[in-house]
């Protein structure tokens, strides 16, 4: 059930104090990428933000999706880029939901919000970026259930997760309908993980390979009935593009409230930046579109609340917040003059991570073949 306004407001207000407590730790932590993203899940974990959408009967906040997308972005604004992890943990959540297996809820929805585990996303393949059917990790049938084959590309949570989806196909020939996706144990004989990758940006998760060489896994690590994999795979992303429009709503918001104060205060030729139309008027532009990414997510996450369509609105949602939080964090950029550079900032921050939100979920491009498919 949706929540009222006031309770909205409570949950944001939370959000922001837990945002100004747990800053410093997150500032201030040492150690590998892997060890930061696990401290960095742990604090967001500690309470509950990695299990939002997850029923109270199982131990998450049982939000509804409009709420939740409220409180990412208000993460998102207060700790820009630390919430990758609880997002793709999300993602993996929404898969076991839409199975509608009652046991694998038991399974894997407790442990994960009560023990606050993270969880692997594993779908890319070298070969299969945005054509998500041309996979090629196999699933083969044995007696006891089924042996897994292939490699997954780039995985959030992958060196910190407890549990892994996988995408895998049973029969290639098929092609969607043999796709099908398994809850996979990472400890489990024949799951390689690759170092984290080193890149710039997403400071907070850390992300890899994860190499399948003939993991058994049983029956019961099918999720939804045989051949439902592609369905449950794009109702997940649909579901996820808004709620990662959101994210990137909170970070533009973050990064233009920086830029308006620092355009304020730096003064050349004599006056502050601000007071050159040249700088003002794109801002005015910059603040247009950031109310317009806010209100495309909360359309989408509302139609997804009252059990409308709403595949087409969340692929408006992610391609307007992603384009949104690119261009301001790129004008950023400019803004910051050599600074932007020089300095680490969360402005360069935001734009490196701006880059990389691009992908996440399908590029701008695969978005818009979504829309189109429904003009
Ligand atoms: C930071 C980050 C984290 C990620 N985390 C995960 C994860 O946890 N799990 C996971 O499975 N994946 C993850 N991904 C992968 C992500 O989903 C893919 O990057 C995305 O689907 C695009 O695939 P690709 O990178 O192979 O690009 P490609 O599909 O090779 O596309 C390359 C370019 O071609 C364009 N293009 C593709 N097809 C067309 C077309 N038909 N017409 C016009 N242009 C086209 C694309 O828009 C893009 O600009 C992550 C990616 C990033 C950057």
């Amino acid at each position: 059930m949706a929540l009222t306004n006031e309770a909205r407001q409570e949950l944001i207000r939370t959000a922001q104090l837990f945002a100004d407590e747990i800053r410093p730790v997150l500032s201030e932590q040492r150690g590998d990428r892997t060890e930061q993203a696990r401290t960095t899940y742990a604090a967001f974990a500690r309470s509950g933000y990695h299990a939002l959408l997850i029923p109270q009967q199982y131990g998450g906040s049982g939000l509804d999706y409009t709420s939740a997308g409220m409180v990412y972005e208000t993460l998102s604004y207060h700790l820009p880029g630390a919430l990758h992890g609880p997002i793709t943990t999300a993602h993996c959540v929404e898969m076991v939901k839409s199975s509608y297996q009652d046991a694998l809820k038991d399974s894997y929805l407790s442990p994960i919000a009560r023990k606050g585990l993270a969880v692997g996303f594993c779908l890319t393949e070298e070969t299969a970026g945005s054509d998500i059917a041309a996979i090629t990790t196999t699933a083969t049938k044995t007696d006891k259930g089924y042996v897994l084959n292939g490699k997954k590309s780039i995985v959030i949570n992958h060196a910190i997760a407890s549990f892994l989806i996988v995408f895998a196909t049973i029969s290639p020939e098929r092609g969607r309908a043999g796709i099908n996706a398994f809850v996979v144990d990472p400890q489990s004989p024949g799951v390689n993980l690759s170092e984290p990758y080193g890149i710039s940006g997403f400071t907070g998760s850390v992300m890899g390979e994860v190499t399948l060489d003939n993991v058994p896994i049983g029956k019961d690590c099918l999720l939804g009935e045989e051949g439902s994999g592609y369905f449950l795979l794009m109702e997940t992303l649909d579901k996820g593009r808004p709620l990662v429009a959101a994210s990137c709503t909170g970070s533009a918001h973050r990064v233009f409230d920086l830029v308006v104060s620092y355009t304020k205060q730096r003064h050349q030729f004599g006056r502050d930046l601000f007071s050159f139309q040249g700088v003002s008027l794109p801002l005015a532009e910059y603040a247009t579109r950031l109310h317009a990414s806010r209100l495309l997510y909360l359309d989408a996450l509302e139609r997804i609340d009252a059990g409308q369509s709403f595949s087409m609105e969340a692929s408006m949602a992610k391609l307007h917040a992603g384009q949104t939080l690119a261009e301001i964090a790129s004008f950023g950029m400019d803004i910051l003059g050599y600074r932007g550079i020089v300095e680490a900032s969360v402005i360069q921050q935001a734009y490196q991570d701006a880059q990389l939100m691009k992908s996440i979920d399908g590029t701008g491009t695969v978005q818009k073949m979504v829309i189109a498919s429904q003009l």
